[in-house]
């Protein structure tokens, strides 16, 4: 491995660019979504925006205004639909940016239209059912209410219907009932839509888990977000679930540190705030300079939330987290071996080389790999790389820093990504 001389979060954009090629290999006809909502799930929203368009992405997904806004700011013109928004938030300005906008509710569509006049065109509009995750959308009671409202205001010409979607539940387990029953009350709300007269430009449902799992609900589109960071979005199934097989999807990010110092412990030292790990025995610990300020989860350590601890990589070989990870740093058991200072310790990455996985964090800390990966938007730079140009990711990021510390673009758009 290559020097690692801060603590980085590397995000390979050739992996990025892979995945979605593979997920819409995957799904066509149906075309793709890739949802870049919370800093592209840690990633760098407008550099994967960016790496998604360049494999042919149709859409682009985010959940708040201000996301949707900040990839039209960094030169973003395509289809961009936005699924959150609050009531005190501005919509003309989306409406002007062709953001396609969400409604859940008639209440919705009249802002939606109000915004349509100020910003002096019609709205593009999605509607959203809730066809039982119970979270946004509208209730099958209420839908027709919503679809009426949606109507009038396309007929008036203050919007485009443009879409009509829902999101599933369960779709990681495909054995759960819910998914057969929100594929039927989504169908089921299609008809409603098309006795009125809406020809929406695409019928969407399925996330990540439900575009492998389940091609009864592809429809139009699908909204891919974790698969298009390489994160198998069903790790507990077995290959076989997949139909066409588990997909070949290469995680993107890598999080690194160079050690710090070595130290020699004795047996019934105490490590960390707490002392919650005692050395049972003579050994020797490394520092790391990446904590919860950087986005490694607390709970890393046994003891901790969890009875096994989260691993790096140093030297070759795993070493568990000991004692609590603290706001900046976190030590490690090097089992009686030193490393020189600078020596590469590697969180969590494709798992390629032995380092453990986002999956493999996750597990011993006790959430999912999507969790893991989203909270690295902290202080540890961050770095695009491309490996189809610089060899593996391993190889020279000089030169490709986009560094999320200091905010600084490397091609010129807006790179304010924080
Ligand atoms: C986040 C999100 C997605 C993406 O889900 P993944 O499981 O990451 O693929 C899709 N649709 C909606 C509405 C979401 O909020």
């Amino acid at each position: 491995m290559n020097a690692v001389d801060r603590p980085e979060v590397v995000v390979d954009l050739a992996a990025v660019r892979h995945d979605v090629a593979v997920l819409r290999a995957r799904v066509a006809p149906a075309r793709m979504m890739t949802v870049v909502k919370a800093d592209g799930y840690g990633h760098g929203m407008v550099e994967v925006a960016r790496a998604a368009r360049q494999a042919g992405t149709d859409w682009l997904g985010v959940a708040t205004p201000v996301e949707a806004l900040a990839l039209r700011a960094a030169g973003d013109t395509g289809p961009l639909l936005c699924w959150l928004s609050v009531p005190a938030d501005d919509l003309a300005p989306l409406v002007a940016a062709g953001v396609d906008l969400t409604a859940y509710s008639p209440a919705e569509v009249a802002a939606v239209v109000e915004a349509a006049s100020r910003a002096g065109r019609p709205a593009r509009l999605q509607l959203k059912v809730d066809t039982g995750l119970h979270r946004g959308g509208a209730l099958p009671a209420d839908w027709p209410d919503l679809v009426a409202a949606a109507r009038a205001a396309e007929e008036a010409g203050a919007v485009r219907v443009t879409g009509v979607w829902s999101h599933f539940a369960a779709s990681e387990d495909p054995a759960h009932p819910a998914n057969d029953a929100q594929e039927a009350v989504f169908r089921a709300a299609l008809e409603v839509v098309a006795a009125a007269g809406l020809e929406p430009e695409v019928r969407h449902l399925a996330n990540s888990a439900a575009a492998l799992l389940r091609p009864s609900a592809h429809f139009d589109l699908v909204r891919c977000g974790i698969a298009s960071y390489g994160i198998d979005p069903a790790p507990d199934l077995p290959d076989a679930a997949f139909p066409g097989g588990r997909p070949d999807l290469v995680p993107a990010m890598t999080v690194r540190a160079p050690l710090v110092l070595s130290k020699s412990l004795a047996a019934g030292d105490g490590v960390s705030y707490g002392h919650t790990w005692v050395a049972p025995a003579a050994t020797t610990v490394g520092l790391v300079p990446l904590g919860y300020g950087d986005g490694v989860p607390r709970h890393a350590a046994a003891g901790v939330g969890t009875d096994q601890a989260a691993e790096v990589l140093v030297g070759g070989r795993r070493r568990p987290v000991r004692g609590r990870v603290c706001m900046d740093q976190l030590v490690v058991d090097l089992d009686g071996e030193t490393f020189p200072p600078g020596t590469p310790v590697v969180l969590f990455g494709p798992g390629r080389d032995g380092e453990p996985t986002a999956l493999d964090w996750a597990r011993a800390c006790g959430t999912i790999d999507y969790e893991v990966v989203t909270r690295f938007r902290g202080r540890a730079r961050r770095v695009h790389v491309d490996s189809a140009v610089d060899g593996a990711v391993d190889g020279a990021v000089d030169g490709a820093v986009d560094g999320a510390a200091d905010g600084a673009a490397d091609d010129g758009t807006d790179g304010g990504d924080r």
